[in-house]
């Protein structure tokens, strides 16, 4: 009896360690080989879905050794299944989201990880440099300092100064700015936005976590987003930061015409807290913002032209005082023909998933 019980706590263990599988070895090995990196240290994270490692590539004697971070996603737990709402109905993987293979699933989902990570880096924000895909292993750069500690989440990041107040109220304008700017420049919705899934270093952010994020035409995208700002507002109202209204940072990020970057894009920001209508400054007026974002947050997102039309003829009302008075133009160039730069990309890796996908300024072969 004790014998059985010892083998069932071994597999348990091994159960949980699982993310280091055979496989798994055998790619971090060829990894090693490869001189993508020397050497594999601790985790920096363990989670449901996927455990975070440290490691490092010794290139030369000279210098310090350069710090990568390496995701491993784990293929042996069944945490994958609700998943699959985020990527049914993203036309990059239309083929299928593999129900039946749980193991291409969870490759699918690293392989989306790394492919929007390319997106943020080519686009300037700052996240980290996605480096090496392999199956379900992921190389990237390492958000962190020399001697090989990582940044803090948001979440955990202590300001310090005489004007954290000030600090925190730039780094919610530099949040909404990222935001936009993954929208409109990437794309991209990251809708799994939060303070978790942001570092912090030395009043910067940089976004992490980019395996869930959906282009517009997925059905939920814009849903997506808006819990995207919910979370996001949540957090810096604790901070004591002002916020904006949810809806108007919604109009502000779905907008198509105004700057994308650089000081005008803060200036736009600053702009916003010009023309509320409302200012939170007395308990009323805290109480009304609240009720429109409350009676926003609740509010049908139509997603594609058929439901605008629907809603308005339901409704009879003028476009323009409706969520979506913004998303109209855009919508007529998603129905249009994809861009050569979105064709490049949805062809790019998905030619069998053995092959080594590499970043193009990435490590040498
Ligand atoms: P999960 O799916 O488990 O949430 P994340 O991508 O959010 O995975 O990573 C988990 C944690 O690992 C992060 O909160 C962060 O602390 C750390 N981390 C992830 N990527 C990096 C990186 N490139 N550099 C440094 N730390 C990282
Ligand atoms: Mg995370």
């Amino acid at each position: 009896k004790q014998t059985q019980e010892r083998d069932k706590d071994k597999a348990d263990r091994a159960t949980a360690e699982l993310v280091l599988d055979q496989r798994t070895r055998m790619i971090l090995l060829q990894m090693i080989n490869r001189g993508v990196v020397s050497e594999i240290h601790g985790a920096i994270s363990t989670g449901k879905e996927a455990n975070v490692y440290g490691a490092v590539l010794y290139h030369d004697f000279n210098s310090l050794p350069i710090q990568r971070a390496i995701k491993i996603y784990k293929t042996a737990i069944l945490v994958f299944k609700d998943r699959e709402r985020y990527i049914a109905g993203e036309h990059r993987f239309k083929g299928g989201s593999e129900k039946g293979n749980h193991r291409k699933m969870v490759q699918l989902w690293a392989e989306k990880e790394f492919r929007n990570l390319r997106r943020l880096h080519a686009a300037g924000i700052a996240c980290p440099e996605p480096l090496m895909l392999k199956l379900h292993v992921l190389v990237m750069g390492f958000l962190g300092d020399k001697r090989g500690y990582a940044f803090p989440r948001l979440r955990d990041a202590r300001l310090t100064g005489d004007d954290v107040d000030e600090q925190w109220h730039n780094l919610y304008i530099q949040l909404l700015g990222i935001m936009r700017r993954l929208y409109q420049v990437c794309n991209l919705v990251h809708a799994d936005l939060s303070e978790y899934n942001i570092l912090y270093n030395d009043n910067k952010l940089y976004i992490i976590d980019v395996s869930q994020s959906v282009e517009h035409d997925h059905p939920h995208s814009l849903s997506f987003l808006r819990m995207d700002i919910k979370n996001v507002g949540d957090f810096f109202r604790r901070k004591g930061v002002d916020t904006l209204s949810d809806r108007a940072i919604f109009n502000f990020i779905t907008a198509r015409e105004g700057p994308v970057d650089g000081p005008l894009l803060i200036e736009a920001i600053n702009h916003l807290y010009e023309v509320r209508p409302t200012v939170a400054e007395t308990d009323d007026a805290i109480a009304e913002v609240e009720v429109d974002n409350e009676v926003f947050r609740n509010q049908f997102i139509p997603q594609t032209l058929d439901e605008v039309y629907d809603i308005e003829q339901e409704l009879d009302k003028p476009v323009d005082s409706l969520v979506y008075k913004h998303m109209l133009a855009r919508q007529v160039v998603l129905d249009g023909k994809p861009s050569e730069e979105e064709l490049q990309d949805s062809e790019e890796g998905t030619d069998g998933n053995e092959e080594w996908v590499h970043f193009e300024k990435g490590v040498p072969r």
